[in-house]
């Protein structure tokens, strides 16, 4: 944990977040500023500033990130019609918290092209 980190403190418990799932890898939490009906965080629990910083070692994690996707959207019921994954990273990519997240973005129909 990286104690100035809002997304470690949101693992930790240590700040409120509306937690949708959990296990010993990934945590997953509604955005406090949702773009649309849909919007959740998926972070792995272990600090990674972004996915400058990932290695072999983190396939586990960063794996796990992507197949709990489906799951979520399910649950959300976006699966069948869609929905957007957006990771952020550094200055030019708009990366505001420098804790790896992936984005779930559904519930309305997305803006074509990205950019
Ligand atoms: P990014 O620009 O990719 O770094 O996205 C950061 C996201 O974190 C934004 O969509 C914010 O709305 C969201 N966010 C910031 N603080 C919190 C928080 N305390 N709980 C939930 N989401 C947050």
């Amino acid at each position: 944990m990286t104690e100035s980190c809002i997304f470690c403190k949101i693992v930790d418990g240590e700040l409120p977040s509306t937690q949708l799932y959990q296990d010993e890898l990934v945590t997953a939490f509604r955005d406090l500023h949702p773009v649309a009906p849909t919007h959740i965080l998926i972070v792995p629990n272990a600090h990674l500033a972004s996915t400058n910083d990932l290695t072999p070692e983190h396939a586990e994690a960063a794996g796990r990130m992507l197949t709990l996707v489906p799951e979520l959207a399910r649950q959300e019921d976006i699966a069948e019609s869609g929905y957007r994954l957006v990771m952020n990273t550094g200055a030019d990519g708009r990366q505001e918290v420098p804790h790896m997240h992936l984005h779930l973005i559904g519930g309305r129909r997305m803006q074509h092209p990205l950019g």
